[in-house]
């Protein structure tokens, strides 16, 4: 019989990391890293570490996933054992709403101590590994296209062939110009996609979004609010180029509701969003019989965050569109992992080792820690 594993105490941290740039979205500018690291210790010495990782604009504030982990989850949890992950979950979503970042921690967390007593990758946990590596996208998003254009030629060169540009924050035409360049430049050598976060209004998209079509782009994501789902609906029924949901569906509730109203052609995955690995299964599962792609989004997140994020793409059945973990390797100056986040050759490669598979850093992270 397994040995029992009890939470002894639980700790929050918030860490601001620094970044290589602006990046400008349709809803707004994110100059930093901002995110809430969880360490977990068990009564058998194991620690175990998640991370919630809030947008204001998007799911939620770093105070309220703070005051959701420090003033109810953990104290729920003390004296509890690590594999009853999913009735703590349940309670978990029952005492407060939203905070979906927080529950992804609390999971996290809770899955790494999982497999460093059972010595098993977190992947293992959640019924195995599909693939060994995923495509990494980078996201254009810096207002200044100079500066951008050297960083693509820099991350062409390591191997990253997918780029997202961040459209809806500058203008159409601008938009345009930089898929252009990026489609003249580099030809069908990269993979090319937009994303609006939400950027457009409903009648001012359609125009903008055919504009596109013939770019030969992989996928248009979310171009309008998260409520309007008739115009998201709409945009998957008339446009050739592929959907992308990411606003719109958070939960398996939305997700469903989605399928049913045919929002989409393709889901974005986050833990952010969903309340975890196992919520975005679910996620993944419902998509799957709606014949809904899926692709792996992430927030604005540590190597902490990202490395749950590889366990889950690790654990989808179908995947063929990459992910974008990419803050740890391109975008923060300095993670808090002690080894690099392991991108190589423009993929993410899974880590093999027990639970998360890679160690924190304790100096960073006291370091950025406020
Ligand atoms: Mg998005």
């Amino acid at each position: 019989m397994t040995q029992s594993h009890c939470i002894r105490s639980g700790r929050v941290y918030v860490v601001n990391l620094p970044v290589e740039e602006i990046h400008s979205h349709g809803s707004g500018d994110v100059v930093a890293i901002k995110s809430v690291i969880l360490e977990l210790t068990s009564d058998t010495g194991i620690t175990g570490w998640g991370e919630a990782s809030p947008w204001p604009v998007f799911t939620g504030t770093v105070e309220a996933n703070v005051s959701a982990l420090q003033d109810f989850f953990i104290p729920a949890i003390v004296g509890r054992n690590v594999f009853d992950v999913e009735a703590m979950l349940v309670e978990a979503e029952s005492r407060v709403v939203h905070c979906w970042e927080a529950k992804a921690a609390l999971e996290t967390a809770l899955l790494d101590i999982q497999g460093k007593a059972l010595d098993l990758p977190i992947h293992d946990l959640l019924g195995g590994c599909h693939r060994d590596k995923v495509a990494l996208s980078f996201s254009v998003a810096n207002p200044d296209f100079q500066q951008d254009k050297a960083k693509i030629k820099r991350l062409f060169e390591d191997g990253v062939r997918i780029f997202k540009l961040k459209t809806g924050f500058n203008g159409h035409e601008f938009d345009l110009m930089r898929v252009q360049w990026l489609r003249e430049r580099y030809a069908d050598q990269v993979d090319l996609r937009i994303d609006y976060n939400q950027g457009m209004s409903a009648h001012e998209a359609l125009p903008r979004l055919r504009d596109f079509e013939s770019f030969r782009l992989s996928f248009i994501e979310q171009p309008v609010p998260r409520d309007n789902l008739e115009a998201m609906a709409h945009f998957t029924n008339v446009l050739n180029t592929p959907i992308m949901a990411d606003e719109s569906v958070f939960t398996p509730r939305e997700a469903l509701v989605g399928a049913q109203m045919r929002v989409a052609d393709i889901y974005s995955l986050k833990i952010m969003k969903s309340g975890g690995l196992r919520r975005a299964l679910q996620v993944a599962a419902i998509a799957k019989a709606a014949g809904i792609g899926v692709y792996g989004g992430c927030m604005f997140e540590t190597g902490i965050a990202h490395l749950a994020g590889a366990h889950l793409m690790a654990a989808l059945p179908e995947l063929t569109l990459g992910c974008e973990f990419y803050m740890a390797t391109y975008y923060a100056t300095e993670d808090i992992l002690v080894e690099p986040y392991p991108v190589k050759n423009g993929y993410v490669h899974i880590p093999g080792g027990p639970g998360l598979g890679m160690e924190v850093d304790r100096a960073k992270l006291e370091h950025y820690a406020q």
